[in-house]
């Protein structure tokens, strides 16, 4: 079956198709008031989308708030970790919790006037049966029944293996995606530090930037396929540093870009990924729109942002929380609700930064087909 013939007997058609917008990007969600699906490309210079990881219903509240705040259209995105988190802890199930907070993403952004994706983020190789497999097969489930994908976009992160293996395993991916309607986000090069348990920060210096070649052989391989965002590499490094100690070099992407635009022509120009961007200046961030980021993953910012008000209610309400010397604390004060309301709005107002950073605000497309 192929890829077109999906997007137009599905009730998530999308009315735009590439010949006709050559630059359309992500389809977003498909919900049932808002079968706008496509949004365009932010061209150079314009904006990103911010995609955010989220782990249960108060961060997935956070951002779509955030989002409907900023009148700004956004991913919500999901790991392997955060999928396992979700399932809850005795459960364990990656792909099982990634489906549960989707389908709640489904739901609760239905009550917001802006267009949400939903996306998951890092898959190794290793990790591909057991999670990106039973998450194409629940859209594949879901589109039999008239419905959207789930997800409208999976990351496999081949990084781990070299560039040969990588994109034989993406291609079979991207094949896979395209038929439902699905964008393939890949990775050459080597996003360095640590995240959800994957730790790189003993890679050797190159390996975090990407070549012009590499970026070349990735466009060759993926663009007959069907859609795919590329997380190319240019010192980028998931966690959280303190000013300067994180080296970027945006004119990798810039560089890289040129070497596949020269040999394919202007329309060949690739949607670029920014991963480990917390800590970045404005400046460097600004950057990387130009040479086509179109989405950002914000990840160790937020996780802060929420974590920040649980501390400050925790001191202030130090006697509530406790029961100490044979006293009973207080029950307003322990009441979970309390404090993740607090983290929730301040997760929100972050996302709020990112949008405006990444001038997504005001940018929304929503009701807008
Ligand atoms: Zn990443």
């Amino acid at each position: 079956m192929q890829a077109d013939e999906v997007l137009e007997k599905g009730d998530f058609a999308c009315p735009y198709n590439s010949a006709l917008l050559p630059k359309l990007v992500l389809c977003l969600s498909q919900l049932p008031h808002n079968i706008a699906p496509c949004s365009m490309l932010p061209k150079k210079g314009g904006y990103a989308y911010p995609a955010i990881n989220v782990t249960s219903l108060p961060t997935i509240n956070g951002a779509l708030r955030a989002f409907s705040e900023s009148k700004s259209d956004g991913i919500i995105q999901v790991s392997t970790g955060g999928g396992e988190f979700a399932s809850g802890t005795s459960v364990k199930d990656a792909a099982f919790g990634a489906i549960i907070l989707a389908e709640a993403c489904h739901l609760l952004a239905e009550k917001y006037n802006v267009l949400i994706a939903l996306h998951t983020d890092h898959c190794h190789p290793e990790k591909v049966d057991s999670f990106l497999k039973p998450l194409l097969e629940a859209s594949r489930k879901r589109i039999a029944e008239g419905k959207g994908p789930l997800f409208q976009s999976h990351m496999f992160d081949g990084s781990v293996v070299d560039l040969k293996e990588n994109l034989a395993i993406s291609k079979g991916l991207l094949k896979e995606c395209a038929e439902l309607g699905i964008i393939l986000e890949v990775e050459a090069g080597c996003v360095g530090g640590e995240e959800d348990g994957h730790d790189t920060s003993g890679l050797p210096i190159e390996k975090l930037y990407t070549t012009p070649k590499d970026m070349v052989e990735v466009y060759e391989a993926l663009q007959p396929i069907g859609r795919f965002l590329f997380a190319a590499t240019f010192g980028n490094v998931h966690g959280s540093y303190k000013p300067g100690a994180v080296k970027l070099k945006p004119s990798i992407l810039r560089d890289g870009q040129k070497a596949v635009m020269d040999k394919h022509g202007a329309a060949a120009e690739m949607d670029l990924v920014f991963h480990g961007g917390s800590g970045t200046s404005e400046s460097d961030l600004r950057e990387t729109l130009d040479y086509g980021v179109v989405k950002m993953n914000i990840d160790t910012d937020t996780q802060y942002a929420f974590t920040r008000p649980i501390v400050t209610h925790m001191c202030q309400n130090i006697e509530g929380v406790l029961k100490i010397d044979g006293e009973v604390g207080e029950k307003k004060s322990y009441d979970p609700r309390s404090y993740l309301k607090k983290a929730e709005i301040s997760l929100c107002e972050r996302m709020k930064i990112a949008c405006n950073d990444l001038r997504s605000t005001g940018q929304t497309i929503f009701g807008k087909f």
